[in-house]
């Protein structure tokens, strides 16, 4: 029953992309100067104000040889012998403005379009085009459609005038920084400029909570908003010494589910009556935090929603195909972690400011405990944002007796913001087992798209006399895969699918 009539919607779907609609403005260019503009189709009526030559007006309305075009004052009429009229399908027809962030535009008016980029709240496109629902929209060099449903014809009102009659003063609870940098910005959005940075592991009171944003009092009467979505909200007696690694308890079954289809609703409640806080794609994933009948509870940017049992499939960290035998360690063997960049070189930077060399540093310490808890000694290259340069890293290993030198990094590729996954590197060929060990390893335990083993030319790995890995764990230039590298489960993942790849190298 559901699957038909699900099938029937699709049906529905792909008549309305049919039935093209192009919204072609036309615009009056005045050919002369003092033509008189009148309140209707005539030389009787009133006049109320006069255009010249070579302006260009919008035309709302023809009646006869009388054109009504559209003025920041008052519309009116002209006589149109004395306009030219340009209909032109390039000119701007409507303005939109996107009514979320990282909102998708794709290759084609529908949701097997590829995604060519994104839309950040409030950022004002112009659509010539539409088709069903879809309208076709340009920001700066990227050409698409974007679904109607999620432009507005306004601008979201600014949050900031709106907070400063109100609030200011009362703490609305408490939010504890879960990214290692996490800049502060002017307002509730990625576009907001950025006026300060916090750090990990911090807590900050916030006054104010708009969409997945909050606003938090820095001190010294100063306010700034930050990313919802990267910070965990906390019980107001919670001290702020405790450490943000804390709730990572290493024994929790992780559970997860992951979509099969585009568009699904997630509710903040267990039924299909519920509210839809937000829409996700087919093989997004969600952490799940309970299951309440047949519904799922899942954290979703940072809070919580529910999701459809029948349309998911549901994941157990401990279930995961690439679980090593527990029989296998790292007993004896000794790990040389590299967390790339540091200090004056942070190297990639991602879609919502993240650093490189913060994730990697980050996964370091995970991969650490991961490593240790199967028995392995680790050395690190570096244990804090310092600048270290290559050659003292490879002069480590070198020196080193260390098993295996592996080298973290995220990726970043600006010019094609849609690029994903993992890839791993060795340089010498004796290297190249060691790194299709973990990079398979890494594949099974995040899911993330499969790049590839290469043999790549990278410092590190070729001046390194220690079997040598180089991996770059995802794209931070990705804006949604940038938000899951950015979670401590992410790493956490992505440091057992390492492990158990040297167990299996090793065994
Ligand atoms: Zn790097």
């Amino acid at each position: 029953m559901k699957k038909g009539l699900l099938l029937f919607i699709l049906i529905l779907g792909t008549f309305a992309t049919y039935q093209t609609n192009l919204v072609a403005a036309e615009e009056a260019i005045i050919q002369v100067d003092n033509l008189n503009v009148r309140t209707g189709p005539g030389t009787t009526y009133d006049r109320i104000g006069k255009v010249n030559t070579n302006e260009t007006y919008t035309i709302l309305e023809e009646k006869g040889d009388w054109l009504k075009i559209q003025r920041n004052s008052t519309d009116g009429w002209v006589a149109k012998w004395l306009t030219k009229v340009k209909k032109d399908r390039n000119v701007v027809s409507s303005s939109h403005y996107s009514k979320y962030d990282y909102l998708r535009i794709r290759s084609a008016p529908g949701l097997d379009g590829k995604v060519r980029g994104y839309l950040m709240k409030d950022d004002q496109v112009k659509s010539q085009e539409r088709k069903g629902r879809w309208l076709r929209i340009e920001k700066g060099k990227v050409k698409g459609w974007v679904h109607g449903d999620y432009l507005s014809k306004n601008e979201s009102q600014s949050p900031i005038l709106e907070n400063k009659e109100e609030k200011k003063t009362s703490a609305q609870g408490k939010i504890k920084v879960g990214t290692s940098v996490l800049n502060v910005r002017s307002q509730n959005s990625t576009k907001g400029e950025i006026i300060n940075q916090v750090r990990k592991g911090q807590i900050y009171d916030y006054i104010a909570k708009k969409g997945s944003w909050y606003e938090i009092n820095l001190g010294q009467g100063k306010y700034g908003w930050i990313a919802g979505w990267l910070v965990n909200e906390v019980e107001n007696n919670q001290s702020s010494s405790s450490t943000p690694s804390d709730s990572h308890n290493k024994n929790k079954q992780e559970t997860y589910v992951s979509l099969i289809y585009n568009s699904t609703n997630l509710r903040n409640g267990p039924s299909t009556n519920h509210k839809i806080l937000g829409r996700g794609h087919k093989g997004d994933r969600f952490d799940v935090i309970d299951k309440q009948g047949q519904w799922y509870k899942i954290s979703y940017k940072d809070k919580e929603a529910y999701l459809a049992s029948w349309i998911v499939k549901e994941f157990n960290e401990e279930s995961s195909p690439a679980t090593s035998p527990s029989n296998h360690t790292l007993n004896g063997k000794t790990i040389l972690i590299d967390a790339g960049h540091g200090g004056r070189d942070p190297g990639a930077v991602g879609r919502s400011g993240s650093y490189e060399k913060s994730l990697t540093l980050d996964t370091a310490f995970l991969l650490k405990k991961e490593l240790e808890n199967k028995g392995a000694k680790v050395l690190m290259t570096r244990k804090d944002d310092t600048y270290i340069s290559l050659s003292i890293r490879s002069y480590q290993s070198k020196r080193s007796n260390a098993d295996a030198f592996v080298s973290l990094h995220y990726n970043s590729a600006p010019s094609n913001i849609v690029a994903n996954g993992l890839n791993s590197y060795y340089y010498h060929s004796k290297d190249k087992t060691l790194a299709t060990s973990i990079h398979n390893s890494m594949v099974n335990h995040t899911g993330l798209k499969d790049r590839g083993t290469k043999k790549g030319n990278f410092h590190v790995i070729r001046e390194n006399n220690k079997p040598a890995v180089l991996l770059e764990l995802g794209f931070i230039s990705d804006a949604r895969e940038e938000q899951t590298l950015l979670t401590s489960s992410y790493q956490q993942r992505v440091s057992q699918g390492i492990t158990d790849g040297l167990i299996d190298y090793f065994n």
